[in-house]
């Protein structure tokens, strides 16, 4: 400051700041320097600074379409200011650091020689860094304001165009596509990739403009893209920046379709449009894995809704639901946003759980969620109806084996545990009624065998007649219901004529089967209604109720002769004949029991042996 002597508080003053910077510094250089500037000046010259390029690497910042740039920045104050004002605002820039003295004076002192020199005025401070900016404060005269502005002008427009340049070169740079519209859309500049992405030359780029029938662009649907809806004309008919939209350009040189992501800024001089900045970059390989993506999903959806089984990831450090698919959802009859607003803090499926479940679930979780589980569970639905889910539960642990999230699949198997049910029911049934017809089996044969024990218990097993005992059963029977009705019945009685000498001479078989013959013929000739029994060794007794005596007599007499009629083959092959003598005793009234009536009967059939055998003796 020491070249620099009385300064005339009365002077105007016109500050052209350039500053360059490096591009992350940018964003909030340009804020501090606003602020300073509003600080030390009066707001109403605000919207005379002039700020070039700022959008364009604002935007170029933001979209990180570079990483690195030089912002060149040209601040020129329209207003004239008072000097002193001029002076604050260099000092504030200075001591922000926006702005820096370089330590060799002596340069700074050539140089605010040569303005003095040029501008034929003193100049009244000069700052300058080569590296970090550059500020000029000229003090102006009133005689020679006009000259000594444009000499001032001319400097900083000789840096801004340098800046220009510098702009030119790294657009060419950078990585993504840009191309520089005029306001009637015509292209003045294109960079390389943007070349490589149209498939055109430069010179072919080259005054281009945006209606020209050449461009191609389409949806990602597949339908075009209006010529009105281009990115240039969207901004040229709003004139307020458009950021990633994606579209195809249907190339003419190779027929492929490059999909890209578009942005495009609107940049203005003095208030009027001057320029449209339109960026994009391939995103042709994401685009195609996107479709891939989504082809995936649609068939991993349809099979997860054919296969009824969603899934579900579980934050095991936060206990709560991370995500699930919306099939998972569905099971649970909730929408995935539902589910992971009630899944949370703590609170795990457990609540859904069919209260008798739930204990069981709650344990296979807590115990077993470490080494992965696979349980079956009911949960009720809206409805009310129980939903029977398969879940399958594997852990994922973090390099230091923390557990740091469960995975799982849950499928809904309502259908299958009802056709278990169904073919559990089937098969009971089956087995019930196979057990009802054995029982129904059994029980007829064992009334059979019952049957049969009770005859074999009645009968004599030789002659097939009643035993003795069943015999006496019967004729008690007959007897109550003789007196009762006053019914009449007569006994016969039967005994074989020389039985001992028949054992003696043919043996006790030939006599075995006397007796088996005997009994044939007894039932042969007796009716149904009557009961014959072997009451002895050799002695048989008939009941023939309500039978007289002469029909009686008859039946006697027609069996003794019968008898005496069968033969039977010897051992020695001899024929046998055998006879038999009966004693015959009708019911009368003195007899007082049945007893009585057979007693009188073996009377007579004593008197039958007396007289000879083989003959029928009636009790009178
Ligand atoms: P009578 O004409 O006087 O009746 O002479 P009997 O020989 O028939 O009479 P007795 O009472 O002297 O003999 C009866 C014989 O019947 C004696 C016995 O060995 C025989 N006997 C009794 N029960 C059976 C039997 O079940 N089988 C055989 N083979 N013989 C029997
Ligand atoms: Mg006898
Ligand atoms: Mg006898």
């Amino acid at each position: 400051m020491s070249s620099i002597e009385a300064e005339p508080s009365n002077y105007k003053a016109t500050l052209s700041l350039i500053v360059e910077s490096g591009i992350y510094r940018h964003h909030t250089l340009k804020r501090r320097l606003l602020k300073i500037i509003t600080e030390i000046c009066s707001a109403s010259i605000l919207d005379t600074i002039k700020v070039s390029h700022w959008e364009v690497l604002y935007y170029l910042i933001e979209s990180q379409l570079c990483e690195k740039t030089v912002a060149v920045t040209d601040i020129s104050l329209g207003t004239e200011i008072p000097a002193t004002t001029a002076r604050r605002l260099l000092r504030s820039l200075e001591k922000a650091g926006i702005i820096t003295t370089r330590q060799d004076r002596s340069d700074k002192r050539r140089i605010v020689a040569e303005l003095t020199r040029e501008c034929q005025q003193e100049v009244f401070d000069f700052v300058s860094d080569y590296t970090d900016g550059f500020a000029g404060l000229i003090q102006r005269h009133d005689k020679q304001e006009r000259k000594f502005a444009e000499a001032a002008l001319e400097k900083t427009q000789e840096k801004l165009s340098e800046g220009e340049e510098r702009f030119g070169k790294l657009v060419q740079d950078i990585s993504a596509a840009v191309v520089v519209h005029a306001t009637d859309t015509r292209i003045s500049l294109i960079n390389g990739k943007a070349l490589e992405l149209l498939g055109i030359t430069e010179s072919q780029a080259k005054g281009r403009i945006a209606i020209d029938p050449g461009w191609s662009f389409l949806h990602l649907d597949g339908t075009p893209v209006e010529v009105k809806n281009y990115p240039v004309n969207q901004v040229l008919a709003s004139l307020e920046p458009m950021h990633k939209m994606d579209l195809g350009i249907a190339r003419t040189d190779t027929s492929d379709i490059v999909w890209v992501r578009v942005s495009a800024v609107p940049v203005f001089k003095r208030g009027n449009l001057n320029e449209i900045i339109v960026s994009f970059m391939d995103i042709t390989e994401n685009v195609i894995a996107e479709e891939k993506m989504h082809k995936i999903n649609l068939l991993f959806n349809q099979a997860e809704k054919i296969g009824k089984l969603g899934y579900w990831e579980w934050d095991e450090i936060n206990e709560r639901l991370f995500s699930c698919s919306e099939q998972c959802a569905k099971i649970y009859g909730m929408t995935i946003e539902k589910m992971i607003e009630t899944l949370t803090s703590g609170v795990t499926n457990a609540n859904l759980v069919h209260e008798d479940d739930r204990e069981r679930f709650a344990r296979v979780r807590t115990c077993e969620s470490k080494q992965g589980y696979d349980i079956e569970y009911r949960i009720n639905d809206q409805a009310g109806k129980q939903i029977y889910i398969r879940e399958i539960s594997e852990p994922l642990f973090d390099e230091q084996g923390k557990i740091i999230k469960s995975i799982g699949v849950v499928q809904d198997i309502s259908d299958r545990k009802m056709a278990e049910r169904e073919i559990a029911q089937a098969d009971l049934r089956r087995l019930n009624d196979s057990l009802e017809e054995q029982i129904r089996e059994r029980t007829i044969k064992l009334t059979e065998a019952k049957k049969q024990a009770e005859i074999l218990a009645k009968t004599d097993p030789l002659s097939c007649l009643n035993n003795r005992r069943a015999f006496f059963e019967q004729a008690n029977k007959i007897e109550a219901l003789a007196k009762r009705y006053r019914h009449q019945y007569t006994v016969v009685m039967i005994d074989l004529d020389n039985f001992k000498i028949i054992n003696d001479s043919h043996g006790h078989a030939t006599g075995d089967e006397v007796i088996e013959l005997l009994g044939k013929k007894i039932i042969e000739v007796i009716r149904s209604t009557d009961i014959a029994g072997r009451i002895g060794g050799e002695e048989f007794a008939i009941i023939l109720p309500e039978t007289k005596i002469d029909k009686a007599l008859e039946l006697a007499e027609r069996l003794r002769r019968e008898i005496s009629d069968l033969k039977i083959n010897t051992p020695s092959k001899n024929l046998l004949t055998f006879s038999a003598s009966i004693g015959v005793a009708e019911l009368s009234t003195k007899d007082r029991h049945f007893n009585d009536t057979l007693r009188r009967a073996d009377k007579v059939l004593y008197q039958a042996k007396e007289q000879g055998r083989n003959r029928v003796v009636v009790s009178q």
